[in-house]
C-alpha cells in the first residue's frame, strides 16, 4: 500500500474509488448525516470520491426506497419559486429578523462555463461564490443582495468538500443571514414532523460554518454571519408560506466538535488496497469490493443513509453483532458474532475475563439480546 499524503494523490485515489460513474455533488444533508456516523470510514470514502449512494447501492442489489418522492420534489421547487419569486422572503425576514431590507436583488450561482464538469465546476461556484459574497459585505450597493444557489467548502477529514447550497444567503447592514426554504407543512404553528425542524437546523448549522469559514479566508469577522437562520416553509397542507426562527448556536458546537474529532481521510485512504474500485457492475464483486472498506452498521443508518440495506446485508451475511446496534455492541463487547451471544445465553459459557456466575451471565446476554432486537425492530430492521 502506498501512502497517500498530498492532494493529488488524495484526488487521484479517490477518482479511481469512483471510476468512470457520474460524481455526486455533496450537501448539508450529507454532512449533517455523516457526522452521526463517525466511526464509518466507508461513508468518509464514499463522500469523499463524490460516490452517489443510492446508485452504489442499486448497483449492490440493495436499493433504499427514495427519500423524496418525484411529487415530493415537485412541491418544493414550486414552493421555492413561490417564496422567491412572489416577494414571501422580504416579508418573512422583515417579520421574523426585523429586517429593514428594502428590496432583493438576487444572484444565481449555478451556471458554470460550458465542459467544465464535476469537482472542476464546483470549484469554479465556490469560487464565485466568494467573490459576491466580499461584494456584498463590502458594498452595500453591490448589485444584489441575495445569493442563490451558492457553493460553500468546508474542511472535513482533512480534506475540502463542495456543498451545493439549496439555502439561500443574504446580506442586511453588513450581516450575513442563512434561509431555508422546506416545503414540508407546520400545522397551527407545530411542524407536522418535528424531525425535520431539528433536520434543517442541523442542516442550517452546515451552511453557517462554511460560510464562516469563508469569511475567515476572506479576512472577514465570522461573527458577520448570524447564527439566527430563517426557516420559511408551508402554512398547513397547501403551498402559503409561513416562517420560523432558528438559533443554531448549538448545532454549531456540536459540528464543530465532531469535525475535529473526525479520523483524517489519508488515513483511511492509506489502509486501503491500491487496487480498489467501485466502478464495477457485478453484483457480488462489487461487494467483495465495498468489503474492504471498514463499515460501521447501526439499525439508525436505515433513516440516514442510502447504503444501509446494502451494509446491513453485510453484517447478517457475517452474522455481526453490529446489526443489532451501538448500545447492544457495548452491552455484548465481548463477543463477535450473533450466534456467539446467542450460545453463551444458552449455556451460560462465560468468557475468559469475565467475572460472574454462568446463570447471571446468561440471563444478562439474554435480555441484552432481547432489548437490541425490540431496538432492530422498532428501526425498520427485519425481524
Ligand atoms: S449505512 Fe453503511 S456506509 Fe452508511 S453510515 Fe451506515 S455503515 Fe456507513
Amino acid at each position: 500500500m502506498s501512502s497517500v499524503s498530498d492532494h493529488d494523490h488524495i484526488d487521484a485515489v479517490l477518482d479511481r474509488l469512483r471510476g468512470a460513474q457520474p460524481p455526486k455533488a455533496g450537501h448539508a444533508r450529507d454532512v449533517a448525516a455523516d457526522l452521526d456516523h463517525p466511526g464509518c470510514h466507508l461513508r468518509a470514502v464514499l463522500d469523499a470520491a463524490a460516490i452517489d449512494k443510492a446508485a452504489l447501492a442499486a448497483r449492490m442489489g440493495h436499493s433504499m426506497p427514495e427519500e423524496q418522492s418525484p411529487a415530493a420534489l415537485r412541491r418544493g421547487n414550486l414552493f421555492e419559486r413561490i417564496v422567491v419569486e412572489e416577494g414571501h422572503l422580504l416579508a418573512e425576514a422583515r417579520k421574523q429578523l426585523h429586517l429593514d431590507i428594502s428590496e432583493a436583488r438576487y444572484k444565481d450561482l449555478s451556471d458554470v462555463p460550458q465542459g467544465l464538469r464535476g469537482r472542476a465546476a464546483l470549484k469554479w461556484r465556490a469560487q464565485r461564490t466568494t467573490d459576491a459574497l466580499a461584494d456584498m459585505l463590502t458594498d452595500p450597493n453591490a448589485a444584489y443582495n441575495i445569493l442563490r444557489h451558492p457553493v460553500t467548502t468546508l474542511r472535513r477529514s482533512g480534506r475540502t468538500c463542495y456543498l451545493e447550497q439549496d439555502a439561500l444567503a443574504f446580506v442586511v447592514g453588513g450581516r450575513l443571514y442563512v434561509v431555508e426554504i422546506k416545503s414540508f407543512a407546520v400545522i397551527a404553528g407545530v411542524p407536522n414532523e418535528r424531525s425535520h425542524v431539528s433536520q434543517a437546523a442541523r442542516q442550517s448549522a452546515v451552511y453557517v460554518l462554511s460560510l464562516q469559514q469563508a469569511l475567515m479566508e476572506l479576512g472577514f469577522d465570522p461573527d458577520v454571519v448570524s447564527t439566527t437562520t430563517l426557516l420559511i416553509t408551508a402554512k398547513g397542507y397547501g403551498l402559503t408560506p409561513t416562517s420560523h426562527t432558528l438559533d443554531v448556536r448549538n448545532e454549531l458546537k456540536a459540528l464543530s466538535r465532531r469535525l475535529a474529532r473526525r479520523t483524517k481521510l489519508s488515513t483511511i485512504l492509506d489502509e486501503l488496497p491500491d487496487d480498489l474500485t467501485f466502478d464495477i457492475n457485478d453484483p457480488d464483486e462489487l461487494a467483495e469490493q465495498v468489503a474492504k472498506v471498514d463499515h460501521h452498521y447501526t439499525p439508525g443508518c436505515l433513516s440516514s443513509c442510502s447504503m444501509a440495506r446494502a451494509c446491513r446485508q453485510r453484517c447478517l451475511s457475517g452474522d455481526r453483532l453490529d446489526r443489532l446496534g451501538q448500545n447492544v455492541r457495548s452491552d455484548l463487547g465481548v463477543f463477535d458474532t450473533v450466534a456467539d451471544a446467542v450460545h453463551a445465553a444458552r449455556t451460560g459459557a462465560v468468557p475468559r475475563g469475565i467475572t460472574g456466575t454462568p446463570a447471571v451471565f446468561a440471563a444478562d446476554v439474554t435480555a441484552a439480546l432481547h432489548l437490541a432486537h425490540e431496538a432492530y425492530v422498532d428501526a425498520g430492521g427485519v425481524a
